[in-house]
């Protein structure tokens, strides 16, 4: 509001603070109310200051009884809200009416719109999310499917995420609950049965009781226990205790369950020891998960699967440190086959089936270094997999990586640095991103960097399941003294700055509620991060025009800039990896960062990670930003064969070639003779020689129809 405390003494205002909110301190609040006509409560939650006040205030011994305001005015009407956080912006309204009421010397209403929530787009692009998932080749993708016509509950643990996934499951309770809201409202469902998760971890501390009430309650349950060794949600840290398969299996016999079956990946290790299993125990490949669940839920009472598969992220950290056989198999798809129906993503659910935009139109390929080698996407009938024995991934060639360091070097010696930055107040950066790819890693050397330099700063990380490859957002503030940082959020149309590492979280309200018209500089990273809809629906759209159209509207058109982050990194250093770091290069050269170089540098220096890439990482990101023309003198590479023109005579020219190396000239002609024909109708109807659009969706898909792998 841009009054000072001596503005407000000046008006007969008093601020106080409270440190200890229950009890408060008597005396001193008395002495601080003397002389006041009103005092107005600021405070979180319920009103409890608020209250104490009115006791203390209301008939008092000591003659000061000011009216006191908070959760209503005075006049008994709404004012503070007693939900959620109260950052500035949710106050400063209110605020600001009580001392323009007060006194006209402090009426600042005018200064209030620039933090009051914007006005922000809606368009094509609302429905695209980020949401977390299961990570590539996780158990839970399998094991938490549940047969047509059943529903499921879900728990706390990562298998929680199944209830977004469109997979019959959802409902919410507490660890070591599970199941037994079920005992109360399912004998007044007309569902006969329910399937419920519950994590090992979970089990072993509180979930068998939860089983225990389910056959008390004499429940028609069944107990998916998700056996997967690991706590994962919150990193893989090992279970509480040590309870195998087998001592678990007896625990529930002992429990009363009716019926038991063991699910695995690996059913043939249980082959040598049944024998310590209950007798009636049933023994399962996850291929059978299907009807062996439909057999159990037709079992009256409370019945368990356990599901016996490793944590994917647990398998992947064994692997790298040696401690687990690392499979010698990898898929491939084949792209010339693959037609791009999906079919693999569904079956598999796994995020490392990645769409990809190729000359015949979208396709998928498998994203080898997130793969953690489940191979659930080849279970479908589809031919395109190629099944790769004993062989490991070369190392992506980069440009830079062979030339090394000292050619870019050579470079960025000359950039010119960018204009000095004029700030003593904070200046708040947005950083945002995807989980998992470090966002929070930017934040934290942008953190180190202002630390070198003497400044002040804060981030504040929100990330949920990010580390599933959620949203994640990073306010990092900056500062040159202390007191400046009041709060580590950035609130309300408060960014100077806002670097958006991917589209889809940079479009969302959360991060454009901190933008302010024709002040926040936007830096986008246009590069098409898959969401996870793209394994539903074959055909998703990221909307990338709508989604920058959000941020232009947010900003201004000439305040967002674009560039492709994952592109330059591919193709510079051969590796996706370092993407954010010249991401957050590419920004500092254009001054969206108010730190020195040599500060930037040495905190990528202390982070001792993978320091000569990251630097690499950063001076290109630099490079990309100040000299295109170098950048690409550097990239020196030509345009890609082989790849069909931007005319229609180009795309028909190019398929004829095709359908002729597919098969035969007679077939190539076959294909011209019908697009001819189209297209000498639709010059006709249309009068244009050349825009002929449905000749171009013809041209493009009979090509497809004609070239069909014709293994079924
Ligand atoms: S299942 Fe469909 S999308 Fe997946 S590889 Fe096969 S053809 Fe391609
Ligand atoms: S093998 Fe297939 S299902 Fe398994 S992790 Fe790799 S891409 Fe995903």
């Amino acid at each position: 509001l841009e009054l000072s405390l001596d503005d407000l003494a000046a008006a007969g205002v008093r601020l106080y603070k409270v440190g200890l909110s229950f009890p408060i301190e008597q005396t001193r609040m008395i002495d601080f109310a003397r002389d006041l006509a009103q005092i107005l409560v600021i405070e979180e939650k319920a009103p409890i200051v608020e209250g104490q006040l009115r006791d203390l205030f209301y008939n008092g011994p000591h003659g000061v009884r000011p009216i006191i305001t908070g959760k209503r005015d005075a006049l008994g009407a709404e004012q503070i809200s007693s939900i959620g956080e109260l950052r500035p912006s949710r106050l400063i309204e209110t605020v600001a009416n009580w001392l323009a009421q007060h006194s006209p010397a402090l009426d600042r209403r005018h200064n209030v719109v620039d933090f009051t929530q914007p006005q922000l787009l809606s368009n094509a692009a609302d429905a695209v999310k980020r949401i977390p998932y299961f990570c590539s080749g996780c158990p839970h993708n399998t094991s938490t499917r549940v047969p047509q016509g059943s529903r499921a509950q879900p728990g706390i643990g990562c298998h929680f995420m199944a209830s977004w996934m469109d997979r019959a499951t959802s409902g919410q309770i507490q660890m070591g609950g599970e199941g037994v809201d079920w005992a109360g409202h399912g004998p007044f469902s007309r569902t006969p049965h329910l399937f419920q998760n519950l994590g090992d971890g979970t089990y072993y501390h509180s979930g068998y009781l939860a089983i225990r009430q389910s056959v008390a309650a004499q429940s028609n349950i069944t107990y998916k226990i998700l056996f997967n060794e690991a706590v994962a949600m919150t990193g893989g840290q090992p279970v509480d205790g040590t309870l195998p398969v087998d001592a678990m299996a007896r625990q529930v016999e002992a429990e009363g369950v009716k019926a038991l079956a063991i699910v695995s990946d690996n059913i043939a290790q249980y082959d040598a020891i049944r024998n310590r299993f209950p007798a009636y125990t049933t023994f399962h490949d996850r291929d059978k998960l299907d009807q062996v669940q439909r057999m159990l839920r037709d079992v009256p009472g409370v019945t368990v699967l356990i599901y016996q598969q490793a944590c994917a992220a647990v398998k992947r950290r064994r692997r790298k440190k040696g401690e687990m056989a690392d499979p010698a198999k990898r898929l491939f798809i084949n792209q010339t086959v693959c037609e791009g129906c999906g079919d693999c993503g569904v079956q598999s659910n796994c995020l490392s089936i990645m769409p990809v935009e190729t000359e015949f139109g979208r396709k998928r390929a498998i994203n080898q270094s997130s793969c953690n080698k489940d191979y659930t996407c080849a279970k479908g009938f589809c031919p395109s997999f190629v099944v790769v024995n004993g062989g490991t991934l070369r190392k992506r060639a980069g440009v830079l990586r062979d030339a090394g360091s000292d050619a870019l070097a050579a470079r960025i010696d000359q950039l010119p640095p960018p204009a000095a930055h004029a700030w003593s107040g904070p200046y708040d950066l947005l950083v945002t991103g995807v989980g998992g790819t470090g966002i929070i890693t930017v934040g934290a050397l942008l953190a180190v960097a202002a630390h070198l330099e003497h400044k002040f700063s804060s981030v504040l990380d929100f990330m949920g399941f990010a580390q599933k490859g959620g949203a994640v957002l990073s306010f990092v503030r900056f500062a040159e003294q202390r007191e400046h940082l009041n709060q580590v959020r950035i609130d309300t149309q408060q960014a100077d700055a806002f670097l958006a590492c991917d589209l889809v979280v940079g479009a969302s309200n959360d991060a454009l509620q901190t933008v302010r018209h024709g002040r926040t500089r936007i830096l986008a990273n246009i590069h098409e991060t898959p969401i996870p809809e793209s394994l539903r629906n074959p055909d998703a759209d990221l909307h990338v025009e709508a989604l920058l159209e959000k941020m232009r509207h947010a900003a201004g058109a000439e305040w967002v800039e674009t560039f492709d982050a994952q592109e330059l990194a591919e193709q510079f250093l051969g590796d996706t990896i370092v993407s954010n770091i010249l991401a957050m290069g590419y920004a500092w050269q254009r001054g969206l960062i108010p730190l020195g170089l040599r500060a930037m540098i040495r905190a990528i220096e202390l982070n001792e990670v993978a320091v000569d890439m990251n630097k690499m990482a950063f001076n290109l990101g630099r490079l990309a930003a100040a000299d295109p023309q170098a950048l690409n003198a550097l990239r020196g590479a030509a345009a890609p064969a082989g790849r069909a023109g931007t005319t229609v005579d180009e795309l028909i020219a190019h398929r004829e070639a095709h359908l002729h190396a597919y098969q035969d000239a007679a077939y190539a002609r076959r294909y011209r003779a019908l697009v001819d024909r189209l297209r000498g109708a639709e010059q006709a109807l249309s009068g244009a020689q050349d825009k002929l659009p449905l000749t171009e969706k013809v041209a493009f898909n009979f090509a497809k129809l004609m070239a069909y792998k014709d293994e079924y």
